[in-house]
């Protein structure tokens, strides 16, 4: 429950106009967090209840501590064999693998072992030593994710690898629950998994949604600016969302795939804007890795939009 009300204050604020219709919202806890969906229309409220029964479904299927789920078969057979997945999870696989190779491999979905090595959510958390950082480092290599379209298979080359779709995970859930509410002909509504925020259509009056970034600072319930989001996700990445501290060190659950260390990039915080849930999630973890620079490189590379903040608290924007 106390975890629940943390992430509760880590979620982004979403602030809805006065004019606009009776917001109704449900939650549910998923995905490690607390969702909620949100529509403005008495009539779309029984779309709610399908969509997130979809959502649960597609959740327990990327979840690879649950046992039988497509993930964590892949996990049980790697360096064994490939594994037949259904269509979606193959396909945010693909995507995963896509875009760790055009960040240059900051986005790393094969790290699994070593988020399990550090373990952030120990309520007796330790540093584990070199060594076991760099024997579970060794085979992390994103060549090793083997994808057969036409079988719809997925291979781990390496029986060490331990595939995690926690860094795009929500972001494609929130997509998917947007183009679910949009089947079932909800034009407006708000999708917010932990933070990563999907906004559906515009506000009734046409205006685009206003979604709020969460201030990193420990303990701040405030924002420190908000972004305009229609028919869009705006996922965010920080260093202050899960960790621990030790000596008054911070370790934070977002890994460098190029030390196995929380990254130290020089930002707390970076939000992504995107049409694409997915891509804005896998890209918010990329470049809180990558930091300002290289990010911002990126942004103009492929046309995105992406606010960071620094360990100074220097806020900046690509666009
Ligand atoms: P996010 O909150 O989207 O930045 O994702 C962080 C989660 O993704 C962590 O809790 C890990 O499960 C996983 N993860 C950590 N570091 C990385 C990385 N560099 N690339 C991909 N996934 C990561
Ligand atoms: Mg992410």
């Amino acid at each position: 429950m106390l975890r629940a009300c943390i992430l509760m204050f880590i979620c982004l604020l979403f602030l809805p106009s006065c004019h606009e219709g009776e917001p109704y919202t449900v939650y549910e806890f998923m995905m490690d967090t607390q969702c909620s969906i949100t529509v403005y229309s008495r009539a779309d409220r029984e779309a709610v209840a399908p969509v997130f029964s979809t959502l649960r479904s597609f959740a327990s299927s990327i979840d690879r501590h649950e046992e039988g789920s497509d993930v964590w078969r892949i996990n049980e057979n790697a360096g064994i064999r490939p594994v037949e997945v259904s269509e979606p999870v193959f396909d945010l696989i693909a995507r995963a693998k896509e875009l760790s190779l055009s960040v240059g491999g900051a986005f790393n979905p094969l790290m699994g072992a070593l988020s399990d090595l550090w373990d952030f959510q120990s309520p007796d958390p330790r540093i584990p030593t070199e060594e076991e950082v760099s024997d579970l480092l060794e085979p992390v290599d994103i060549n090793a994710l083997v994808l057969d379209e036409d079988a719809h298979t997925v291979y781990l080359a390496d029986s060490r690898l331990v595939l995690d779709l926690g860094g795009i995970g929500k972001g494609a859930a929130g997509m998917l629950a947007s183009q679910e509410l949009s089947k079932l002909g909800v034009e407006r509504a708000i999708i917010n998994l932990g933070g990563n925020v999907c906004c559906l259509g515009s506000r009734p009056d046409g205006s685009p949604w206003r979604v709020g970034l969460q201030t990193p600072q420990t303990g701040s319930s405030g924002y420190f600016t908000t972004v305009s989001c229609q028919d869009a996700s705006v996922v965010t990445s920080g260093s202050y969302q899960r960790y621990f501290e030790i000596d008054g060190v911070r370790y934070h659950h977002i890994l460098d795939p190029s030390t196995g260390w929380p990254a130290r990039s020089g930002l707390v915080s970076v939000s992504v804007i995107s049409p694409d849930g997915a891509l804005a999630d896998a890209y918010a973890t990329a470049f809180f890795v990558l930091g300002l620079d290289a990010s911002m490189e990126i942004c103009r590379r492929d046309g995105l939009q992406a606010i960071f903040m620094t360990g100074e608290g220097e806020v900046v924007s690509s666009y």
